[in-house]
């Protein structure tokens, strides 16, 4: 470790610099970094810059916050901060400054024993514009009895302000996390934390338990403000290209004005147990669902410390060569056991005081349990026997060096991450960008007693560790119905023990709080806001370097510079114009192959070992979208992507060739394992897509593209699995390969890379053999007939088993080649923050709305997501057009917006993205005059532009809407009776 300073920050360790004590300065060569670490006297606040050249500037505060019981009081708090401070009165400064600034990252986050508020932007001033609301929100939030009720919880008559209704509980984050606990996989998350440390805050739920979430008081949501967000126990990290001293000049000042306190969050670790345990526990379904085939075994253990970095890195590994391919043992024996259909809530936790391994089996039975147990027992008992090859070992390092080499789109937060998780539990926190260093060590220990060094953790840590809980949540049809009948009787209940005078004063205060939601933020409280302007922005959007190469043979090579640090990015892409109509729907499962099957003359296992020996995994995907220039121009292709790191080239691109050559689905036993596992993944979708599958089952009928989504996305991919997991392979396997042999004419080719220019010079050569080695065959004109979408209901209703809705509603709209393009694209975002999101997020509690505009796909949609409404949230799609005729629009609100959408193009360009967004803007004619010319009319964009263009798209367009909502057939139902004239045509999502 060296200690030196560089120019722009000339600080000597022990240096005391306006209150601040310069503790340590770290060189980071491999990050290009030095890190600057200081303290603030008066404080304690802890203070960590990673200074660089990236102009990504990164700012962030980090509080301990361990939750002291199961009201998701730190949750709740995450969301009231950031609803107005004493410098800037405004109801909702986060979504404000989302709405006009540059930030290419703003959120907030509430871990299991941590709260953190990151925010970032690639222009100085935006920067400190962010870093200063954020400021204030945080050490200085309003808090006011109404954020907590708004976000929080509260009471509310189910008619409107009439006393006579019933009473209901509702709250942005109880709305919330209602949603999340309708997802089963999320359920099972939560009971492992719960019962894997149940004596400690890591057993507690941080985000909230609906049933305990209305025990919280206004009272002690402050008290825990009081106690944890003050800089005495703050974790400030920065990254980026502004010097350290300027961080410190805007620090300085905004500590002076506190003390210290004795803040000492307790995180203590679980006490271990003397015994296993054993857990039952269930989810709901819906009273009709089959329950055969549906429950949760997750065998779960504590492992050891948090900050051993050892053990950590060494866990690290065993869990990518016991889990981490379709090869890996632990997960084909489960896979082969047929005890369940897929490996679920798997791997090495790392993220508290305590690291954990889980390995879990979905798709299972209750009584299995015992099975489930003794397969995993046998199996780790087989592989401490025998030890690990190093082949494995190899295969296991290679993956963890992407982990840490890898420049991932969010870089500055991958890092903060690293850093906070280390420091906040009082280990050094540069810990982890040393990664190679621990990986020296890892290669040192295996070297040194190969055969023992995983045998011995496997024994110590997983085979005679009594803290073991083995879990078992299984789906139950009655505790939903039974819980909302206990849940109606309490509130019945509350509802009589209240005089008329408390129930007034309810009705008040519902309306009240809906008063509220109905008035807008002043144009003061607005203008308090520190705001860039439209002149500040970039006069042109970012580029990415490509050059474009015409191979001998035929294919295309987009070479793209961009520093990616020793990792390669290789997009395989063929052109699908022509691809039998019949054949489109079996794509994603060609996908599927491609991830899970055999290749040339190998069997699975093989290819498996081959792509997580050599590569950072390989998979396939398909899409279809228009030209840039020409919205007639259908644009579809089929993508191999993978990625490797400089060393492997040779044995990566051989793996990539065999799967694209010679892709072998007849291992009929094992293809019946992969369709098992798809179907699993395609029943779970209604819970974990719900909104994807609502928006593209309504833009179906609008056009081609569509139409498309919805066969390669949709709800037909849900029926297909139903329909082929059973049958008969034979025709499955001959689609299959009939993809196989249209891919390989060398005119569908074309290849982006990022990377390194030895590689690129490999893969020149390869690719010259691949399309050697193809037909070279006229590509046909596309015949579309086949795919003229049918007419679809206006109004559809999707059921499955859930207790909130996704409302989506899809009009068509212009092509992003149309003058309007631009327009549209601001248009939209000032409608969605301005209008939409306010509604259904802000009055409705919804958790999430908005309308977007999509130019490629002539588009233009509404959504709500995790929303306890239908009819309401339809009505206010529906009453867009009003709103833009009435709305009091300013040119500084457009140009807020013209901000907004303007930062699309000023994303950071990191490898990992580049390489498939050059592909698609080469594939799809998106030159860079293109983007520039849309960039400068996008600047150009006038409140009358935005007006005109708005009321053009829902004139013209109301008639082509079609909407359709998934929710459960109880909801939506419930929704038609209450409007028949419109009702939706309900058809359940799993039959
Ligand atoms: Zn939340």
């Amino acid at each position: 470790m060296s200690s030196m300073s560089d120019s722009a920050n000339p600080f000597r360790i022990n240096e005391r610099v306006d209150g601040f004590l310069v503790r340590r300065i770290t060189r980071l060569e491999n990050l290009r970094s030095t890190a600057y670490e200081l303290f603030h006297e008066r404080t304690g606040a802890r203070i960590l810059h990673l200074h660089n050249a990236d102009a990504e500037n990164l700012f962030s505060v980090t509080f301990p916050t361990p939750p002291p019981d199961d009201t998701g009081v730190p949750h709740i708090l995450e969301h009231s901060v950031l609803a107005g401070s004493r410098r800037y009165r405004v109801k909702d400064p986060f979504f404000e400054m989302v709405k006009c600034s540059m930030a290419t990252f703003i959120n907030a986050m509430t871990g299991s024993d941590y709260t953190v508020y990151p925010v970032a932007s690639n222009v100085r001033q935006d920067f400190y514009n962010l870093a200063e609301v954020y400021w204030d929100a945080v050490f200085h939030p309003l808090l006011t009895e109404k954020t907590f009720q708004r976000e929080g919880h509260h009471l509310e008559f189910t008619a409107k302000g009439d006393v006579a209704g019933d009473l209901i509980v509702k709250g942005i984050v109880y709305n919330e996390m209602k949603g999340a606990r309708s997802n089963p996989e999320a359920k099972v998350y939560d009971l492992i934390e719960k019962n894997l440390w149940p004596d400690t805050p890591y057993g507690k739920d941080s985000g909230g338990d609906p049933e305990k979430i209305p025990d919280l008081s206004w009272k002690g949501l402050r008290d825990f403000h009081g106690r944890f967000y003050h800089p005495s126990n703050a974790y400030i990290f920065l990254y980026g290209d502004i010097p350290t001293s300027e961080h410190l000049r805007f620090l300085g000042p905004r500590l002076a004005e506190f003390g210290k306190t004795d803040v000492r969050p307790d995180l203590p670790p679980q006490p271990r147990w003397k015994q296993p345990r054993r857990l039952e526990d269930v989810y709901p379904v819906a009273p009709a669902d089959p329950t055969d085939g549906k429950t949760f075994i997750v065998l779960n253990w504590l492992i050891g410390s948090g900050i051993d970095t050892r053990e950590l890195f060494a866990f690290s590994a065993l869990d990518r060569i016991l889990l981490g391919s379709q090869s890996a043992p632990l997960r084909k024996a489960l896979v082969d056991s047929k005890l369940g259909q897929d490996v679920t809530h798997s791997g090495f936790w790392a993220n508290g005081v305590d690291t954990s391994f889980h390995v879990g089996l979905k798709g299972s039975e209750p009584e299995r349990a015992e099975q489930v147990l003794k397969v995993v027992r046998d199996t780790l008992a087989q592989i401490a026997e025998h030890g690990i090859s190093k082949e494995q070992f190899d295969a296991a390092v290679q993956q963890l060096k992407y982990r840490f080499l890898e420049i991932t789109p969010s870089f500055p937060l991958h890092l903060m991450g690293y850093v906070i998780g280390m420091w906040q539990h009082g280990a050094d926190p540069l810990t982890l960008l040393h990664a190679e260093e621990h990986i020296r060590k890892l290669n040192a220990d295996f070297a040194a007693k190969p055969a023992r060094r995983f045998a011995d953790l496997i024994r110590e840590k997983l085979l005679d560790n009594p803290h073991r809980l083995l879990l078992v949540v299984r789906p139950d049809r009655e505790v939903q119905q039974r819980k909302d009948t206990e849940f109606a009787a309490k509130m019945r209940k509350l509802k009589d023990s209240l005089s008329p005078v408390q129930l007034q004063d309810i009705r008040k205060d519902q309306q009240e709080l809906e008063a509220l939601l109905n008035t807008p933020n002043s144009p003061e409280a607005i203008a308090s806001l520190p705001q860039l302007k439209v002149g500040d922005l970039p006069p042109k959007p970012r580029h990415i370097p490509t050059s474009v190469e015409k191979l001998s043979g035929g294919p295309t090579l987009l070479n793209n510079d961009v520093f990616a640090n020793g990792v390669n990015y290789l997009h395989v892409s063929f052109d699908l114009t022509g691809l039998p109509a019949e054949l489109y729907p079996y794509l994603p499962l060609y996908g599927d192959c491609v991830q899970k099957m055999g290749a040339a003359g190998q069997d699975f296992v093989a290819i498996a070992q081959r792509v997580s020996g050599f590569t950072g995994g390989v998979a396939f995907s398909a899409g279809v979208t228009t030209a840039v220039d020409d919205p007639n121009r259908i644009v579809r292709h089929a993508v191999f992507a993978t990625k490797f790191l400089d060393e492997n080239v040779e044995q990566a691109l051989a793996v990539v060739r065999d799967l694209v050559f010679e892709l072998d689905p007849r291992d009929v036993p094992r293809l019946k394992d992969v369709l098992l596992q798809s179907r699993a993944y395609q029943r779970a979708r209604p819970t974990s897509d719900g909104l994807g599958l609502a928006l593209r089952h309504a833009a179906r009928g609008m056009n081609l593209d569509g139409y498309f989504q919805e066969i390669l996305g949709g709800i037909p991919q849900i029926s297909l699995l139903e329909k082929i997991t059973d049958a008969a392979p034979e025709p499955l396997l001959e689609r299959i390969d009939a993809i196989r042999r249209f891919l390989l004419n060398r005119r569908r080719l074309t290849v982006s890379f990022t990377g390194s220019p030895s590689v690129a010079e490999v893969l020149r050569r390869r690719l010259g053999e691949w399309a050697a080695a193809m037909r070279d065959e006229a590509i046909a004109e596309a015949s579309v007939d086949d795919f003229v979408p049918t007419a679809v209901p206006p109004r559809e209703g999707l059921a499955a088993p859930m207790n909130v809705a996704y409302c989506a509603m899809a009009m068509p709209s212009a092509h992003i080649s149309h003058p309007d393009g631009p327009r549209l694209a601001v248009a939209s975002r000032l409608l969605s923050l301005g209008y939409v999101l306010e509604e259904v997020r802000f009055k409705g509690t919804a958790y999430g709305g908005g309308c977007s505009y999509n130019g490629a796909g002539r588009l233009w949609t509404f959504h709500s997501y995790r929303d306890p409404w239908v009819n309401r949230t339809l009505d206010v799609y529906a009453s867009s057009l009003n709103h833009v005729k009435s709305a009091d629009w300013s040119q500084g609100d457009v140009d807020r917006a013209i901000i907004g959408t303007a930062k699309e193009g000023e994303r950071p360009i990191r490898p990992t993205q580049a390489t498939g967004t050059a592909l698609s803007r080469y594939l799809t004619g998106d030159t860079p005059q293109l983007r520039e010319a849309r960039h400068a009319a996008m600047l150009g964009v006038t409140l009358g532009d935005v007006r005109r263009v708005l009321i053009e798209q829902f004139e013209r367009n109301a008639k082509g809407a079609a909407v359709c909502v998934v929710s459960s057939r109880q909801k939506l139902e419930e929704a038609n009776s209450q409007r028949p004239e419109q009702a939706l045509e309900i058809n359940d999502i799993l039959k």
